[in-house]
């Protein structure tokens, strides 16, 4: 039986449920947590997460995929009592949002000393907290061509990928051909990366979405709900109807064993003020009504949220 690694231990693929795979429970900047005006007290954000998380579990949530990173604001111990507290299951990555997150010390770092790092947080453990990483990230730095610190991240992350099973979550979908050289040279399968944000109103336009997926590559449309439409919206907002036809388009040109979706969504941002009225239980309270409206049976809905991400997060050995 395949497993995933969360938090509080590995479980069968089986029961993960309906997944959101792209979220986080608290992002911020490296050095955010430097800067007093910012600084929340471990009650403040219980507080702002633990009502979100419960209600994800009463919709019917079953899985958190935590894709914040070594440097953004993870921390372990914490999803290990919020996933017990509110019996979401919680998985947690090792690796970097990009490499212009990456902290001088890691930013230095080799690949051989990366990819070990990376093999440790997944088979060993996050530090000293018992929960193992259940995927690696890897992004793309602003500017949207990949630096050499990114590609070494990404080759440290398609070693450890193959070593220990676990897949890649990549932040952008941009400059693909330099993140799939990478990943040929290392011999990782494309089904075992998802290749992240292809829908964000900054980067749709110029990503290859249906390339990525000819290539074998998973597709994640993964910032639902940052629309043109809030009240006041990032600069990565796109509006809600463009995305969702975007979405069905996809799906439309037969790739809906390769498409994941997601709200990228924070819990209980770091260093910043968030997104207001933007949560990960949109998922619910619009994007499957949405796919519902637009005529997608609840097969199709099930193969995006449940058994796409099982088959994606399953530890391959
Ligand atoms: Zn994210």
């Amino acid at each position: 039986m395949s497993r995933v690694n969360t938090v509080l231990g590995p479980i069968p693929a089986e029961e993960l449920g309906l997944v959101a795979v792209h979220e986080h429970i608290g992002y911020g900047m490296p050095g955010s947590e430097l800067d007093t005006k910012w600084w929340k007290t471990p009650e403040q954000r219980y507080e702002e997460t633990v009502p979100k998380l419960r209600r994800f579990h009463e919709y019917g949530g079953g899985t958190f995929v935590d894709a914040t990173g070594i440097c953004n604001g993870r921390d372990v111990d914490y999803y290990r009592s919020l996933s017990a507290k509110t019996g979401v299951h919680i998985v947690a990555s090792t690796g970097f949002v990009g490499g212009d997150t990456a902290l001088p010390f890691f930013a230095r770092a080799s690949v051989e000393y990366l990819a070990e790092h990376f093999i440790h947080e997944i088979t060993v453990g996050i530090g000293d907290t018992g929960g193992r990483a259940g995927i690696i990230k890897v992004g793309v730095s602003r500017g949207g061509r990949m630096t050499d610190l990114d590609k070494r991240i990404y080759r440290a992350a398609a070693r450890a990928a193959l070593a220990t099973g676990v897949p890649v979550l990549t932040h952008l979908a941009i400059d693909a051909e330099n993140a799939i050289a990478v990943f040929d040279a290392e011999g990782l399968p494309l089904d075992r990366v998802l290749f992240g944000h292809v829908d964000d109103g900054v980067n749709a336009d110029r990503t290859r979405d249906t390339w990525i997926a000819e290539q074998g590559g998973r597709v994640g449309f993964d910032t639902f709900g940052y629309e043109t439409e809030l009240e006041d919206p990032p600069f990565w907002a796109r509006p809600r109807k463009q995305r969702l036809d975007h979405f069905l388009r996809f799906i439309g040109q037969g790739h809906l064993d390769k498409v994941l979706a997601s709200a990228d969504a924070n819990c209980s941002p770091l260093g910043w003020p968030g997104v207001k009225g933007h949560t990960v239980n949109y998922i619910f309270t619009d994007l499957i009504p949405d796919l519902r409206a637009a005529g997608l049976d609840e097969a199709a809905i099930k193969t995006i949220f449940v058994d796409n991400p099982a088959d994606l997060l399953s530890i391959k050995n």
